[in-house]
Formats: C-alpha cells, sequence, structure tokens
C-alpha cells in the first residue's frame, strides 16, 4: 500500500542531484517479526552452545559467505554475540564489521556447528 499519492510532488522528482538519493543505500532497519524474534533467540542460543564447545578447540568463531561481498566473512563468537543482540534489541549493529586479520583456519561454518553440537548431544 503506497501513501505517497497524498503528498505533494517531490521538488527534486527529475534532479539527479535529489538529496534524498544519497540515502537510498542505506535500507531502513526493518522491526523484527515475532518469527524472527524468536528464531534470532534460538540462534543466540545455539551460538552460546557451539561457543562453549568449540572455542576450548580453538575455533574462534563462524564464517558465512557473503552475497553482497562475494566473499567470505569471519565473526568471532564475541563479534557474532554482540550482533545477535543488537539485532534483538532493534539497534542498528555497532559491530558488523568482520574480525580483523583472521586465521580462516579458526573459523568454521554454521552448519558444520550444528553438525558438532549434534554429534556430541547424540554420544
Ligand atoms: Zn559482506
Amino acid at each position: 500500500m503506497n501513501s505517497n499519492w497524498q503528498l505533494p510532488p517531490d521538488p527534486f522528482a527529475n534532479d539527479p542531484n535529489d538529496p534524498a538519493s544519497f540515502f537510498e543505500d542505506d535500507e531502513p532497519f526493518p522491526p523484527l517479526s515475532d518469527e524472527e524474534r524468536a528464531r534470532m533467540k534460538q540462534d543466540l542460543k545455539l551460538m552460546r552452545e557451539f561457543r562453549r564447545v568449540l572455542a576450548p578447540k580453538g575455533v574462534q568463531g563462524i564464517f558465512f559467505y557473503c552475497e553482497d561481498c562475494t566473499e567470505e566473512h569471519f565473526y568471532d563468537w564475541d563479534i557474532m554475540e554482540a550482533n545477535m543482540l543488537s539485532t534483538l534489541a532493534e539497534e542498528q549493529s555497532a559491530v558488523h564489521e568482520p574480525s580483523p586479520n583472521p586465521d580462516p583456519h579458526n573459523y568454521v561454518p554454521w552448519d558444520y556447528c550444528l553438525g558438532y553440537l549434534d554429534g556430541i548431544q547424540q554420544r
């Protein structure tokens, strides 16, 4: 539902220097739905379990393939946790930056952690 028709015409509508265009890349931070919030809480719980069992083995965190950058991003456990907590608090994540100079050998994918946790729980 678009309510823009109620607004007066945009004086910059055909102006390539429209000041609003500078903000277009900054997507507004959407509020979490109840479902997303529940999933995030579950992920946070899992992530803390992963850290508990994997950190003593020298695993420093998780890596994700980022489709925006088309490269892998490495996140320390504590950075992951802070990101999740600020998402739950609906704050713009202040610590979105990947860990500096990660050693890829010390990071594992999320799915690996899930499988690892499954493995030790079935013992
Ligand atoms: Zn990225």
